[in-house]
């Protein structure tokens, strides 16, 4: 298109770019730094059973401070982290930090972490879980490790052995944002997936569009066939909450029962939110 309107544009266009590629090293060279300067920390955002509203565990979520842009999304960090391979001590920081953290919550909540395709590509993953549960004492079956499926796409039969063994040691998996990649349902049977997460772009438009209830609902009864939890992420609304109840999903996560937060109550049973679809 710069090029279309001509040389002036070109010229204009030419510093912009520039400058993005400025601001991604600097952001490249500080990121290797934030860590040892204690700008990262994890939010944890809360998920809870639909039919009881009872609290099944927390996500951790990675957030990043910087002392001059302020808050960078994780959006904007993890590529750049998953690019130059920093996403390896990151991820095991992240990895450590949670599980520390989850020792203070009651027994029965869950911890659940995400792992980027970047880290099966570049490390033992199942090496890493093994030794951070290991070193936090944290039980293995209080740990999720949320995948998405371009995880499992880049390298199928070492990815399936890497689940495999993580499964047997009690860590569950959770297959992320479903529906947003492609080829999910031939996976479910080869994958020792206990999880599903429905993508946030499906409950954004569960109301307004009859397609996107016909799929949230077959995801839903998907999950009771094959006997795998169905989480629905990005639940906004009393509205979409109670569609989710009325087709027997059993979890749920969003910014109406709980944003994600730096700190987690000292007593997190006691925050249970009013159950959505009693009200609707
Ligand atoms: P995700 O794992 O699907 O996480 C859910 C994202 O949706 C989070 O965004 C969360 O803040 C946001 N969210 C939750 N409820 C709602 C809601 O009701 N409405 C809206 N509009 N958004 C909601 P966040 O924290 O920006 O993270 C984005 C993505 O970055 C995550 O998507 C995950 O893929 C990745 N990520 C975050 N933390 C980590 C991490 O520690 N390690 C790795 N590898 N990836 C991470
Ligand atoms: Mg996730
Ligand atoms: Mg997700
Ligand atoms: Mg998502």
């Amino acid at each position: 298109r710069a090029k279309q309107d001509g040389r002036n544009t070109f010229r204009f266009f030419e510093p912009a770019m520039d400058a993005a590629l400025q601001r991604r090293r600097r952001l490249e060279h500080d990121l290797r730094n934030a860590i040892r300067k204690h700008q990262l920390y994890l939010d944890y955002q809360p998920q809870f059973g639909l039919s009881h509203g009872d609290l099944t565990g927390y996500e951790a979520l990675v957030r990043w401070w910087h002392p001059v842009e302020g808050e960078i999304p994780p959006s904007t960090f993890l590529p750049i982290a998953e690019e130059t391979g920093l996403i390896v001590p990151l991820g095991e920081w992240i990895l450590k930090t949670a599980c520390t953290y989850a020792l203070g919550w009651p027994p029965e909540t869950k911890l659940a972490v995400n792992l980027s395709p970047a880290q099966f590509k570049t490390q033992d993953v199942y090496a890493l879980v093994r030794r951070v549960l290991m070193e936090t004492g944290l039980e293995p079956e209080r740990l999720e490790l949320e995948i998405t499926e371009g995880t499992i796409l880049q390298n199928t039969d070492a990815v399936i052995e890497t689940l495999t063994k993580l499964d047997q040691l009690g860590v569950s998996i959770a297959m992320d944002d479903f529906g947003t990649g492609y080829s999910s349902l031939s996976y479910l049977t080869r994958f020792p997936v206990k999880k599903i997460k429905i993508d946030r772009s499906f409950i954004d438009t569960l109301g307004s569009n009859p397609q996107t209830s016909a799929i949230v609902s077959s995801i839903v009864g998907l999950g009771q066939s094959l006997d795998v939890t169905i989480t629905a992420e990005g639940v906004e609304t009393e509205g979409q909450a109670a569609m989710l109840k009325h087709w027997g999903c059993d979890q749920v996560q969003g910014y109406y029962y709980g944003r994600p937060e730096a700190e987690v109550p000292s007593d997190p049973l006691e925050d249970i939110p009013l159950d959505a679809a009693e009200v609707a």
